[in-house]
């Protein structure tokens, strides 16, 4: 095994011809990959590499991908230790959490052959003349981009239902999370993918735009919202292609009759600056009543957010957040937040004595305020007092967003109305807003993502349904004809 170099094609690793890129450590600063990017005519040659492989790919058993799926499976199980802990460099993220990631990577594997078989696998039923027989077939190539968040479990998220359907895959990784990309396609390697299955480009916007500028099926994307409408414009002329977008939300929490205000907080503070509040799934906006039970719940947040460990990765206790992702997202995290209007109950800042990515979980009470609907990527909750419950979801639901939502309650009553009336792909009761399972559909409604939500339901977006009337020999005769002249 090689992986040294900014693209694999066609079962080769090699530099690319674009730019130099590097991968920096935002805990350290320190660069921990550097590599040449991909160029034009990479881009190219990978979607060439995958279309050729393609047919054989596609034409193999269900059974031999299935088994180099699995072998892949047992790569990623063998190497969690070394994988996490260049998960936990790259992104500064704990190692709870990065092994918990790749836990999800090999997981993944099982889950998307039950959810191939059980959604997009063949079906039979007798009919009079013989059979009516549902198949899926698989796209072509697909264009996965990957967000930096979750490097290994986004795109991996696309990649092995993709796989196993059939589909031939160019991924390009975030510039922010090259090396996760590397080692994600080093273990596809090492488990015997075939040449041009899967091909890495790395780099920046740029290579993105010259992959969907190319002649693809598919472009299967986990990112923001504002690439999303992009690429929803860029293939407006190409419905042939394949758009799956899982994007951001402004995702709301809502207290409501909940008890205990310190057991609220624990689920308050773990939906909202859980991965720095860098999850698509991160409560953005917390709703109370306006009275001593909403006080409570806000104290209790604020004074449990003081006692988060914040620190590196590798330090000596292990923290609950890490930095965000680069200097450059904490100074323009700090900004929002200094944009943001409302009353500051603790504010987000730099973290003295670590590097300029970490900061600090903040808490604005945002009541009576009208604020841009616009996904803060960044451990920042928003506060909002109201008087009724029909006014918290209102509250709620005002959001071009639709990703998950969440209410805290002890009243059955109020999680029945709640689940009538919120608008969102995910919804949860006393849980995080951040749940997600290998077993259940992940996406959004509104600027969320475009009805095709990810994980149980990625095998629906790998393959199309073919629907065949088979009869096993000739028995019709030209008395079935009506309307024939003697
Ligand atoms: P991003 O949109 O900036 O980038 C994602 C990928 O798309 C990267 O590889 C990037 O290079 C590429 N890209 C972005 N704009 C492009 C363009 N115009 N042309 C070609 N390629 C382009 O996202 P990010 O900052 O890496 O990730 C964070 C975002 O992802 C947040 O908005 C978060 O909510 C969202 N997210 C969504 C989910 C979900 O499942 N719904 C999960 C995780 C993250």
């Amino acid at each position: 095994m090689s992986g040294s170099g900014g693209v694999f094609i066609d079962g080769g690793w090699r530099a690319g011809a674009g730019a130099q890129a590097t991968s920096v450590d935002p805990t350290t600063g320190d660069v921990i990959w550097r590599q040449s990017t991909a160029g034009p005519a990479d881009v190219a040659a990978a979607v060439e590499a995958a279309r050729r492989a393609f047919p054989g790919w596609s034409d193999r058993s269900r059974e031999e991908r299935i088994a180099i799926l699995r072998r892949y499976k047992d790569v990623l199980v063998a190497r969690t230790a070394t994988f996490a802990e260049s998960l936990s460099r790259e992104t500064g993220k704990a190692l709870w959490e990065t092994k918990a990631e790749l836990g999800s990577m090999a997981g993944k594997v099982e889950a998307s052959i039950k959810a191939y078989d059980e959604r997009t696998g063949e079906h039979a039923s007798d009919m009079a003349f013989g059979r009516a027989v549902l198949r899926h077939r698989a796209h072509g190539v697909m264009a996965v981009l990957g967000p930096f968040n979750f490097p290994g479990h986004l795109p991996n998220g696309h990649i092995v239902p993709a796989l196993l359907a059939g589909d031939t895959v160019v991924f390009k990784p975030s510039e922010e999370t090259p090396l996760a990309g590397q080692l994600l396609v080093e273990a596809l390697e090492e488990a015997g993918v075939p040449a041009g299955v899967i091909n890495l480009v790395q780099g920046g916007r740029e290579v993105g735009q010259a992959l969907i500028d190319q002649e693809i099926d598919g472009l299967l994307f986990t990112g923001s919202a504002q690439a999303g409408a992009f690429f929803r414009r860029h293939f407006a002329d190409r419905p042939d292609v394949i758009l799956a977008l899982e994007l951001g939300g402004n995702n709301p929490l809502v207290v409501w009759d909940a008890g205990d205000a310190e057991a609220v907080a624990a689920l308050v503070v773990q939906s909202a600056f859980i991965t720095t509040g860098q999850r698509c799934s991160c409560a953005r906006r917390l709703i109370v009543r306006d009275d001593a039970s909403g006080k409570a719940v806000i104290d209790a947040v604020a004074a449990l957010s003081e006692r988060l460990v914040i620190g590196a990765w590798n330090g000596g206790a292990e923290p609950f957040m890490g930095p965000l992702i680069s200097d450059r997202a904490a100074s323009m995290a700090l900004a929002g937040a200094r944009a943001m209007p409302g009353k500051t109950m603790r504010a987000m800042s730099a973290v003295g004595g670590l590097s300029g990515a970490f900061v600090s979980p903040g808490l604005v009470d945002v009541t009576g305020e009208t604020i841009p609907d616009e996904e803060l990527f960044a451990p920042l909750l928003q506060v909002r007092r109201v008087g009724s419950f029909d006014e918290a979801i209102a509250a709620a639901n005002a959001t071009r967003y639709g990703l998950s939502a969440g209410l805290i309650s002890n009243e059955t009553a109020h999680w029945e109305h709640f689940l009538k009336r919120i608008r969102a792909g995910v919804v949860n009761w006393n849980r995080p807003t951040t749940g997600a399972a290998g077993t259940m559909p992940f996406g959004g409604l509104g600027s969320s993502g475009n009805h095709r939500p990810s994980a149980y339901y990625a095998a629906d977006y790998c393959a199309y349904p073919v629907a065949s009337f088979e009869a096993p020999s000739v028995t019709n005769t030209v008395d079935d004809i009506k309307g024939l002249r003697e």
